[in-house]
């Protein structure tokens, strides 16, 4: 539980943009412009369930317009309130700006547990809590999309994405109005993996910069580097997933609500998430022990520690116990402002959630892009790519026989070379291009300024500056 010293989760992302500003020379009363939330909506609605008719409270904040349409994710959860998703706005308008997505700031969220609730009532409540905001514009592939979040996938995007090609029949691009959809429902492949992915794109960005890695006092790979993660939803199980089977991590701590599990030896993440699907819950999961109270395992030893669940953590009550050397924020504003000054002092290496999880809005972009484009990336391209790799490797073929025993090709070079990159392939290098370009930028103001003395300033300087190019650019 957060201690009621602590600033709100909005005032925490105010706290840490002013520490940034600071540093920074913008003009007169530019600096109150970015920083302040433009607009929130509050949308009170009924929608009639089991008998009766049950009232919804949703939210859809506009942090900043400087780039159109603006962008962020839609979350169901109790814990929705005003102040919450103006953070998370904020959050988003730096984020796009670091990565280049060329958005604005927003975020929306519904105070329900889903869990409360069937499917059929959820597309219900999710249809009426969307007409609210198609109407008044709020959704709208040229003003504001938004994406999945806590508590909310692909299925409530479909829901989204068709109430809007209802109510606006005639609009070619309707289907760009929200991403995150199926694949089957103008989705792209790799979303849904995407935040996750981009923490692993992130992680293996940092564990190359040696700078970084003697800050954080870390040496060698990712190969059985021990991992503690938090939250195995979309996102913490797809960054545990692909850490531990692609880059060899040790996954020796799962939290999750009702606890969590450990095995210095290493969880098998899929294991634990099927049984999770299966039972809705990690209590009884065979093959590892249990600890009944779960965030007590944030203070575990380990290299890498990687919040994934919600905000406000890791606080002034356990900041000074995690022993964590790299904290990686998979989920937006984990470590509150108090625990983030704690932690500097203690020499932790955060690596801030507006880069670490930014992987999810930049395959968000490219599924905008493909949805506005009416093609699938790869399809134009790929045959005669193809094509064109064929006659090399006919050459080598030619050049083969011709050398007899003193040369051949390697045994798989021909399978991989003529293999060209479908849409899953150019998502993801495009993802990792942009998780590695991002980290570039950070890592130089974080090396190369005496006054930053951690990533996050160094985030926040980068993502300021060009929010505040922009509004120069445009005169305001
Ligand atoms: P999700 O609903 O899929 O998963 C959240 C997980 O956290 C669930 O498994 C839940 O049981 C667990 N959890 C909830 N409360 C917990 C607690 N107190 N202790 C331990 N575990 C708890 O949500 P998600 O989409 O994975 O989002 C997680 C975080 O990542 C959020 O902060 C979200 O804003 C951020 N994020 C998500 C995306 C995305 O693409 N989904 C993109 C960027 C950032």
């Amino acid at each position: 539980m957060q201690p009621s010293n602590e600033p709100s989760f909005r005032e925490s992302v105010d706290i840490m943009f002013n520490r940034a500003v600071a540093l920074m020379d913008l003009p007169p009363g530019l600096e109150e412009k970015i920083r302040v939330c433009n607009a929130t909506y509050t949308v009170r609605f009924g929608v009639r369930l089991r008998g009766k008719i049950q009232t919804f409270t949703g939210y859809r904040s506009v942090h900043s317009e400087h780039m159109e349409p603006v962008k962020g994710g839609i979350r169901y959860s109790l814990g929705v309130n005003q102040d919450e998703v103006e953070a998370l706005a904020a959050l988003m308008t730096y984020k796009c700006a670091l990565v280049e997505a060329p958005f604005g700031g927003s975020k929306g969220g519904l105070c329900i547990d889903p869990r409360d609730y069937d499917e059929h009532e959820l597309e219900l409540i999710t249809r009426r809590f969307a007409y609210e905001l198609i109407k008044r514009d709020m959704i709208n592939p040229a003003q504001n999309v938004p994406a999945p979040d806590m508590g909310t996938g692909e299925r409530e995007m479909a829901w989204i994405a068709d109430q809007y090609k209802r109510m606006n029949t005639t609009d070619i691009n309707g289907v760009a109005c929200v991403t995150g959809k199926p694949t089957n429902a103008g989705g792209i492949q790799g979303r849904t993996e995407a935040t996750g992915r981009g923490v692993q794109y992130a992680l293996q960005a940092f564990f190359k910069d040696e700078k970084g890695m003697e800050k954080a006092g870390l040496s060698g790979t990712l190969q059985d580097k021990r991992v503690v993660v938090q939250g195995l939803g979309n996102v913490g199980y797809h960054a545990a997933k692909f850490l531990s089977e692609e880059d060899g991590c040790k996954i020796t701590a799962i939290i999750e609500r009702d606890g969590a599990l450990f095995d210095d030896a290493g969880l098998d993440v899929e294991s634990v998430h099927q049984w999770i699907a299966k039972h809705g819950t990690i209590t009884g999961y065979p093959n590892s022990k249990m600890e009944a109270k779960g965030a007590k395992l944030l203070e575990a030893e380990c290299d890498i520690l990687i919040p994934a669940a919600l905000e406000g953590v890791i606080n002034l009550s356990n900041a000074a116990r995690i022993k964590a050397p790299l904290i990686i924020e998979a989920a937006n504003g984990p470590v509150t402002a108090g625990a983030d000054e704690i932690l500097r002092e203690k020499g932790t290496v955060i690596i801030p959630d507006m880069y670490a999880n930014a992987g999810g809005v930049t395959v968000s972009y490219f599924e905008w892009v493909k949805n506005l484009s009416h093609i699938r990336f790869g399809r134009m391209q790929r045959r005669q790519e193809e094509a064109r790799h064929q006659l090399v490797v006919d050459e080598l073929e030619r050049l083969d026989r011709y050398l007899g025993d003193a040369w051949s090709m390697s045994p798989d070079f021909k399978k991989k070379y003529l293999r060209g990159a479908g849409e899953l392939e150019l998502v993801r290098s495009g993802l990792d291009d942009t998780m590695s370009t991002a980290y570039q930028s950070m890592a130089e103001v974080w090396h190369g300024r005496d006054d930053v003395s951690d990533l996050r300033t160094a985030a926040y300087l980068v993502s300021i500056n060009k929010v505040a190019a922009s509004y120069k650019a445009k005169g305001l």
